[in-house]
């Protein structure tokens, strides 16, 4: 019979130890077990499952989400030994006699939540990182995804023994279920309103979480920026997947003198990608659900009021796909500019002061990501130094996630703690401390009674050592 998610909870709970002294080598081949799946028959079976939930392309699945889910798993593949071996740290002088060393021993039992808008990637990498990690790992994929939620579950049930690795589907009740029983560690990928409650639930039993979050990440175009270029690669970054992307550029500021190099750039790329209605196009995605397309269709309809729309087609409408909304300067107190709007909304406003930009950009909450399109070293750092983000990226928007080796996360409302590459491996173990005495202690000299011999030597000792 099917357990429930406390059971499961349980389950895992009790097998956890047992999880944690599993060899390198028996995680590594069950990694290898879900690597082979990915790249035989189940590559096709996510693909169908996401094109039901998405209407996304088989292409598009193969590039985002089975290609960056098959490079984590390689690299756990290359370091987990290495990660896993214990550290030596220094020893400082009055501890002679003694050696230390940190290992990175597994936490326990987790639970991985994931959003729907990678629902493979989101999923199957905290997954993989967790159990190479030596954890029991409970993932909970959303609700909104329901067929790629589904065949995940079928996909862990091969290669997965249940208490070992299982997967909870369902929702809010679900999730909340979950979120209430002691886990060792929770990886939480969502919405920052969600975050607060994970948080709130974990705290509870003070379990750990990492918290993958998201907010408006603001491009800067300034006014040595090739501009034409950037408008290109914003909007390729932007209404990929319809701007359901965490690290999406929200909305973007052009120097004055480039707005219309920048316009001509976006409306260039968005022709290029998606022909003259993207709505036709078999490669532009669907938006997840009619909620969301109500949200974001109202969004750009309030911004057209103010603002000026740039593309034609501006939001309309076939089979939950909205054509791109590109609006010039609209209203900054519209609903665009108070929530992150995560669809394939982008608003842009012109400027003429560097400064004024930055104190815009820091009287938001700290975003995942601050884009800058420059060739003025000197602009580049006054914005780095002068703002604060997960993430800068420079000259190109996106493509920093592909770069597994740089760990990946927020600050504040966009999140806390990394996921990707040893970073993102460390969050799911605790660095153990272990000292070892060989030789005499140093207490022997140094304790009690406190003779004038041994005051002499802690005044040798704060005069010379430090
Ligand atoms: P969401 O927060 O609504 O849902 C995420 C998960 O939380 C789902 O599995 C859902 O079932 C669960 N959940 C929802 N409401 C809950 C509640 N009240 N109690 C407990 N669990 C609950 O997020 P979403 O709509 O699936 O995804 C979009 C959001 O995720 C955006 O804000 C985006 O920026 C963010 N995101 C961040 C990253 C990142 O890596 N930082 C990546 C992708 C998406």
């Amino acid at each position: 019979m099917k357990k429930s998610p406390t059971e499961l909870f349980e389950l895992h709970r009790d097998h956890a130890p047992e999880q944690a002294k599993t060899s390198v080598d028996y995680r590594l081949k069950k990694l290898e077990l879900l690597r082979k799946a990915l790249k035989g028959p189940w590559r096709e079976e996510l693909a169908r499952a996401l094109e039901k939930d998405f209407g996304k392309s088989a292409v598009e699945v193969g590039l985002t989400e089975i290609f960056p889910t098959l490079d984590n798993l390689k690299m756990l593949r290359d370091n987990l030994k290495g990660w896993l071996k214990p550290q030596r740290v220094k020893t400082p002088l009055p501890l002679i006699g003694t050696t230390s060393y940190t290992r990175a021993e597994p936490k326990g039992a987790t639970l991985v939540i994931a959003p729907w808008n990678y629902p493979i990637f989101l999923s199957l990498h905290p997954l993989s990182t967790s159990f190479a990690a030596g954890n029991t790992v409970i993932l909970k994929p959303s609700e909104h995804t329901p067929h790629t939620s589904a065949a995940l579950a079928r996909l862990v049930e091969e290669i997965f023994d249940e208490k070992e690795v299982a997967v909870v589907q369902g929702g809010v009740e679900e999730s909340t279920e979950l979120l209430s029983q002691k886990f060792n560690h929770i990886f939480f990928t969502g919405s920052t309103a969600v975050g607060k409650i994970v948080m709130k639930a974990a705290s509870v039993h003070l379990t750990s979480v990492t918290l993958e979050l998201g907010g408006k990440s603001p491009t800067i175009v300034d006014h040595s920026a090739k501009a034409f270029e950037a408008g290109m690669r914003v909007a390729w970054a932007k209404f990929t997947n319809s701007g359901q992307i965490c690290i999406a550029p929200d909305h973007v500021y052009v120097h004055e003198s480039k707005v219309g190099e920048f316009k001509a750039g976006v409306l260039k790329a968005l022709e290029k990608y998606y022909g003259p209605n993207a709505t036709q196009s078999n490669d532009y995605v669907q938006l997840v659900h009619d909620r969301h397309l109500e949200r974001i269709k109202a969004m750009g309809a309030e911004a057209a009021t103010t603002g000026t729309p740039w593309t034609s087609h501006y939001g309309e409408e076939k089979d939950r796909k909205l054509a791109p909304m590109v609006v010039l300067n609209p209203d900054k107190e519209s609903a665009c500019m108070r929530e992150e709007i995560f669809g394939p909304l982008l608003p842009v406003f012109s400027y003429s002061d560097i400064d004024e930009v930055l104190k815009e950009v820091n009287g938001r909450e700290h975003p995942l990501v601050v884009y800058i399109y420059s060739k003025s070293q000197k602009n580049i750092r006054h914005i780095q130094n002068n703002t604060r983000a997960g993430a800068t990226a420079v000259n190109m928007s996106l493509l920093q996630i592909a770069n597994n080796n740089l760990p990946f996360g927020g600050i504040g409302h966009s999140g806390m703690g990394k996921t990707n590459g040893k970073a993102g491996f460390m969050e799911f173990t605790n660095t153990r401390s272990e000292f070892y005495q060989w030789g005499p202690p140093v207490n022997k000299l140094l304790s009690a009674p406190f003779t004038a011999s041994k005051a002499k030597i802690v005044d040798l000792l704060i005069k010379y050592l430090y």
